[in-house]
């Protein structure tokens, strides 16, 4: 699986880089990026767990 970020969406509160600190990192801008692409199986309950507890929606799964 492929995780996206919107960055018109993402306000950077880092929800997703506490669910998955070694998946998501805030940018310099203080956007979420995906450190892998695509996601290893072993990170992606984790990362639908993100996804799912985006407050602004702004993750997304592209197969
Ligand atoms: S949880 Fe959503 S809004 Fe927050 S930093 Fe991650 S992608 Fe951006």
């Amino acid at each position: 699986m492929r995780v996206v970020v919107d960055r018109d969406r993402c306000e950077g509160n880092a929800v997703c880089v506490k669910i998955a600190p070694g998946l998501f990192v805030l940018d310099d801008d203080d956007y979420a990026t995906v450190t892998a692409d695509p996601v290893p199986a072993a990170h992606e309950a984790l990362a639908a767990e993100a996804i799912a507890e985006c407050p602004r929606a702004a993750l997304s799964r592209n197969d």
